[in-house]
């Protein structure tokens, strides 16, 4: 038996009340074509069309031409829609139009190509004349075929890249214009069928001068042309840079939809619309949406007129006395509300529809998931929950991490972002919005906010001592530096706007000024920063209030907590920092760096006391400064332990090379010299002496306390008399002593044996049989997690310091890596700046592996993470799957972390 071979399927037609498609099949049929299609199949009154896949779009990139059996199934699928219409393509007397639309798996908005009317010219005008009645209506369709047709079709996808204002769409318009002066009106609208018939053939005789070609008059001359150009768009210069910024692949292809035209401008019975199921702005389960009479799609969201308000209930101040479709045409609208309904109950989410009115008909154009801000995806999420339209795993995905951020951080208002200056771009370091006048010192944000002003700091890059000017400061700005430089760390851990690596800008000191491009900020002029994005603009730009307090925030949190199985923890160095943390949920500390208490806010004199420690020359000196800076460092770690009653709070032995801490100022070092009796001379040499070439894997860490005992002992000291002091006051502690930089299991043995001795002696002396604690290390050095199983006999507790694991595993410096990051990832030989997100292949191995070879020889072991990727929501995740206990950022990150594990069990019940 001979089998007849049957060509692959190419077309996917959709039309009354059954489609072959359906919505399950966006990868090939584009977003679009798939909810054309299920719509058409759950019987929603949708024009008939057809779908061609978006591997028709990839081979014929690759190819130049069609693959076999497409025109045919391109044939057969129209003349199914003539069918359904009772009028044929390209008749004179009874003429079908369609529409030509791109459609890709994910919506790129404005960035494909559409054109509208094909199968119009000027002998099918006759035919659609005698049907319509409207001679007007026709001739004005036919001109905007032409005027988009030419643009499309014969300009772009021909490859044509006419100068600044001499594209054939500009040149038509041109002529429209004359026409409107010559004819002495004001509006497109005010010209009549006549004038535009002779616009017509102006329009084509202006085609065939500027691209030297006729308009095609044949409507399947139109139509091929109408989808090659689509197609082609796929790779126009918008949508790459699109697919770049929203990281869709080159190789996915947009569909190309061709449907039965209706139109919204055949008169007062006609109209044309826009719509959310939910409010998109606020959540609120309110039918929201536009729509304005006589009018095609385009007009609504061109904003050239002022849509009207779909309804009563969502009526503004700024169209109040617009007349709703609720009021204007009951009928229509009460069908129109049925089927939104029906649309959000069948795709179980918000939706974002586009409709048109042909002469008193309802057909529905799209459908799709409409995209919302922050406060209204955790409301929806959280009703959608409530109605039993979601279950309560599938509303923890409705919300991204970035939405929860918005929630939480001020942020510039997106109005007035629209048209104000951008100057420069860096990276987003710190989340929302801030403005205020430029400043260039530390000193300088200090002494202005201290007089009342708003001021940004805006420095070439920050160090230690310039934190004091961070926290007076509403926002920073650096033109060096990567996500993890000095600058974002600090920032991100206040929760405050931040940007870093602004490399376009040139800061001078000198001249207090900062130069971006042509343009010159000074002294005391004012900036606004869009933390979230990286955005510097020129001038005050408005803030948008957050909502920290918000209800619906704490009932989603509490959402996400209830299906989470790790627990979060915040990096916290003071008091305050905790207290902060527990409002965020913090369940504990995973990082206390114990040396942050030497920088901000009351700081100078533990500040001075550690810089005479570090200067001393032998262990006399050292040992009796150490004395004088452990009252500081017990008050600052019982105040954290009282904050978190009880909970665990890892503080970490300090870890910074001992030489970023020597001043830097003349005054100082001469201060420091007088105390300790010694002259300049002798201190410079001493100061020179600590100097590394290679600071961050020089004199740092564990490494301190190798060299120095005292000083880990005076440090055990500190934690454990703070802890028996709160256990004497009837309170709850749990501290857990963590050695970083740790390489080997030699320098945890050699530490905890300190750090025991010290606890005996306290327990001692307050007369207590033990006081809680562990003793753990960090695991941040490549050789610490391979022999991760020999140091797991001695740490009772691992903390995955991804900062400097990042650092090490890729020998990339942190500090330096705004170099060279910019190209890896326009080169893409990074997907991602592996200090913001987990490089989960080859970091994360690491992690993945010392977790087992710690957990085989010490089954109880439990592991976090503190480096700053513990609140990145796709590194949260990883650190779920590769059974970690807890995770620990930074206090405002606490809720990302909290959403993220959620979504990290929720992604394996699906
Ligand atoms: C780390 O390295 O990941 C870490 C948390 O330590 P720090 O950033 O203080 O070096
Ligand atoms: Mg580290």
């Amino acid at each position: 038996m001979v089998t007849k071979s049957k060509s692959k399927k190419h077309v996917y037609f959709f039309g009354g009340g059954k489609a072959d498609g359906n919505e399950k099949m966006k990868e090939l049929l584009g977003g679009k074509g798939a909810n054309l299609a299920e719509m058409t199949n759950i019987k929603i009154p949708v024009p008939p069309g057809f779908t061609i896949t978006t591997e028709v779009c990839t081979y014929y990139q690759n190819k130049k031409k069609y693959p076999a059996g497409l025109e045919m199934q391109v044939k057969k699928a129209l003349e199914k829609v003539e069918q359904i219409m009772g009028s044929k393509f390209g008749d004179p007397d009874n003429p079908l139009l369609v529409s030509v639309r791109s459609g890709a798996r994910r919506s790129m908005p404005g960035m494909m190509e559409t054109v509208l009317n094909v199968g119009l010219n000027n002998v099918t005008r006759e035919g659609l004349i005698k049907k319509t009645n409207n001679p007007r209506f026709v001739y004005d369709a036919q001109r905007r075929l032409i005027q988009m047709y030419s643009d499309v079709v014969m300009e772009k996808a021909a490859g044509i890249e006419p100068e600044e204002g001499k594209g054939i769409r500009r040149q038509l318009e041109r002529e429209l214009e004359k026409t409107k002066e010559q004819r002495g009106v004001k509006q497109d609208t005010e010209l009549t069928a006549d004038d535009l018939k002779k616009l017509i053939e102006i329009y084509k005789s202006k085609v065939k001068e500027v691209l030297g070609k006729d308009f095609p008059e044949d409507p399947m001359e139109q139509l091929w042309g109408g989808i090659g150009a689509v197609f082609s768009s796929w790779n126009g210069k918008r949508a790459i840079s699109y697919r770049r910024i929203e990281n869709i692949p080159d190789i996915w292809g947009t569909a190309v939809n061709v449907q039965v035209m209706v139109f919204g401008n055949m008169g007062d019975s006609s109209a044309t619309g826009v719509a959310f199921t939910r409010n998109p702005a606020t959540g609120e389960k309110i039918f929201y949406g536009e729509w304005l009479t006589n009018a095609q799609g385009e007009d609504v969201v061109a904003g050239i007129r002022t849509p009207n308000p779909i309804n009563e209930a969502g009526k503004s101040e700024h169209n109040i006395n617009l007349l709703s479709l609720e009021k204007s045409m009951p009928e229509i609208y009460r069908n129109l509300d049925k089927i939104q309904k029906s649309l959000e109950k069948h795709y179980h989410d918000m939706q974002d529809i586009e409709f048109t009115i042909q002469e008193g008909r309802l057909w529905m154009l799209q459908c799709r998931i409409g995209k919302r801000n922050g406060p209204a995806a955790v409301r929806m999420a959280l009703d959608m929950t409530k109605e039993k339209l979601i279950k309560k795993e599938e509303a923890v995905m409705r919300v991204t991490a970035s939405q929860i951020d918005e929630l939480l951080h001020p942020i510039v208002d997106p109005k007035a972002e629209k048209t104000a200056k951008l100057i420069g771009k860096g990276l987003p370091a710190g989340p929302g919005g801030g403005t205020g006048m430029a400043v260039f010192s530390a000193n300088d944000a200090v002494n202005w906010t201290k007089q009342g002003k708003k001021v940004i700091l805006v420095r070439e890059e920050t160090n230690p001592e310039d934190v004091e000017g961070m926290r007076a400061a509403e926002a920073v700005l650096t033109a060096r530096g990567g996500l993890t430089s000095h600058a974002a760390l600090v920032a991100r851990g206040w929760g405050k706007c931040c940007i870093v690596g602004a490399g376009t800008i040139s800061v001078e000191y000198e001249n207090k000024i900062f130069k971006a491009g042509d343009v010159t900020v000074k002294e005391g002029d004012w900036i606004t920063l869009n933390g979230s994005r990286g955005y510097v603009y020129l001038g005050q730009l408005p803030m948008v209030k957050a909502t920290e307090e918000n209800k619906d925030f704490i009932a989603f949190m509490k959402l996400c907590d209830s299906i989470r199985k790790l627990k979060v923890r915040a990096n916290a160095d003071t008091p305050e920092d905790a207290k902060k943390a527990r409002e965020f949920g913090a369940e504990g500390i995973g990082l206390f760096r114990i040396e942050h208490m030497f920088y901000g806010k009351g700081a100078e004199e533990p500040l001075f006391k550690l810089r005479k420690m570090i200067v001393s020359k032998d262990e006399k000196e050292r040992r009796s400064a150490l004395d004088e800076l452990f009252p500081h460092m017990k008050s600052d770690i019982k105040g954290t332990l009282d904050v978190m009653e009880g909970l665990p709070v890892t503080i970490r032995t300090i870890d910074p090379p001992l030489h970023e801490f020597v001043p830097r100022r003349e005054d100082e070092k001469e201060k420091l010299a007088g105390s300790l009796g010694i002259n300049m001379e002798e201190f410079s040499k001493r100061a020179d002496n600590l100097h590394e070439n290679n600071p961050m894997m020089g004199h740092r860490g564990v490494r301190l306390g190798i060299t120095y005992p005292e000083i880990t002992e005076m440090q055990a000291r500190a934690i454990f008399e703070a802890s028996a002091e709160l256990l004497k006051e009837g309170k709850k502690v749990f501290p857990e002593i963590m050695i970083p930089v740790v390489c080997t299991v030699e320098e945890v043995v050699h530490q905890a044996k300190i750090v025991e001795k010290v606890h005996k002696e306290v327990s001692e002396k307050y007369g207590l049989k033990k006081i809680p604690h562990m003793i753990g290390t960090m695991i941040e050095i490549p050789r610490a997690a391979l022999t991760a199983g020999k140091i797991a006999q001695t740490a009772e507790f691992f903390s995955f310091g991804t900062n400097d694991l990042t650092q090490m595993g890729f020998g990339f410096s942190r500090d330096d890596i705004g170099g060279f990051l910019p190209d890896y990832l326009e080169k893409k030989i990074l997907k991602a700046d592996p200090f913001q997100t987990l490089d989960q292949e080859g970091i994360g191995e690491l992690i993945d592996l010392g977790i087992k070879r710690g957990r085989k020889t010490n089954p109880t072991l439990k592991v976090g993470i503190c480096g700053e990727h513990g609140g990145d929501a796709e590194s949260v995740k990883f650190c779920h799957r590769v059974g970690m206990n807890y995770v620990s950022c930074s206090p405002y990150r606490v809720p990302i972390a909290r959403l993220a594990l959620a979504q990290a069990v929720a992604e394996t019940k699906k």
